[in-house]
C-alpha cells in the first residue's frame, strides 16, 4: 500500500465565478451558457454507484416539471410549481451536486449555493425583474414553508425514486438506499400515492 491510498480525497475545486462585464447583454448571454452545466453534470448519487450514462441535473428537473403538471391538486399553483421545479437545483450550475460524502458541511453547501444564486441573479442578470423571480422561487423552495415548496420537495424525492427504479431494472441492481431516503418522507397525499404505486411495482418484480 503506498501513501496515496490513505491520503484524504482531493478537495473539490469550484470553477471561478464569472466576472460581470457590466454589459447586461453579454452578462445575460454568459448566464445562458452557464446553464449548460446543468445538462452536462451528472447527479452524484448515480456516479458514486457507478451507473453508466447517469442522468444530468437538468434531466432530473425536467421530469419534476412534468410530474408537477400531472397533479390533480387544484389548491396548488401548478405554474409556480413547474417554475420552481426547473430552478430548484439551479445553483448546481456553479457548485455541482454536492454530497455529504465530500466532507462539505450542510451549512457550507448552503452558503456556496446561496453565493452562486446571488452571483447569477445580481451579477449576471443585473437583478432584473425576471432574475428576481428566479431568486424568489429558489428561496421559496429552500425555505420549504409554502404548499408549493413542500409539494416540489416531494417531487424531488419521488423523481429520484423513479430514476432508481429505472436503473435497478436496466442494470440488475438493488438501489434500496435511494428508496429508503425518499419514499418514507413523502407528505403530499397524491405524491405519496404515486410513491406507493412505484413501491408496489418493485415488490411485484421480486
Ligand atoms: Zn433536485
Amino acid at each position: 500500500m503506498d501513501g496515496s491510498e490513505i491520503a484524504p480525497p482531493p478537495k473539490r475545486v469550484f470553477p471561478p465565478l464569472y466576472t460581470p462585464t457590466g454589459d447586461a447583454s453579454l452578462d445575460r448571454l454568459a448566464f445562458f451558457h452557464v446553464l449548460e452545466n446543468l445538462k452536462t453534470q451528472k447527479r452524484t448519487g448515480w456516479v458514486d454507484n457507478k451507473i453508466p450514462n447517469a442522468e444530468s441535473i437538468s434531466d432530473h428537473m425536467y421530469r419534476m416539471a412534468i410530474l408537477a403538471m400531472c397533479t390533480s391538486d387544484s389548491t396548488l399553483d401548478v405554474s409556480k410549481c413547474v417554475m420552481m421545479a426547473v430552478v430548484h437545483d439551479l445553483a448546481e450550475a456553479q457548485v455541482g451536486d454536492i454530497t455529504p460524502r465530500e466532507g462539505i458541511s450542510k451549512q457550507e453547501k448552503q452558503r456556496l449555493e446561496a453565493e452562486a444564486m446571488r452571483h447569477f441573479v445580481h451579477g449576471m442578470l443585473h437583478g432584473s425583474p425576471a432574475a428576481l423571480r428566479i431568486e424568489a422561487l429558489w428561496n421559496e423552495y429552500e425555505e420549504g414553508k409554502t404548499d408549493e415548496a413542500r409539494f416540489v420537495k416531494d417531487l424531488d424525492r419521488l423523481e429520484m425514486a423513479l430514476q432508481a427504479r429505472e436503473y435497478e431494472t436496466a442494470h440488475a441492481l438493488n438501489l434500496q438506499p435511494f428508496f429508503d431516503s425518499s419514499l418514507p418522507y413523502l407528505r403530499h397525499p397524491e405524491v405519496k400515492r404515486w410513491g406507493e404505486d412505484l413501491a408496489q411495482t418493485r415488490c411485484h418484480s421480486r
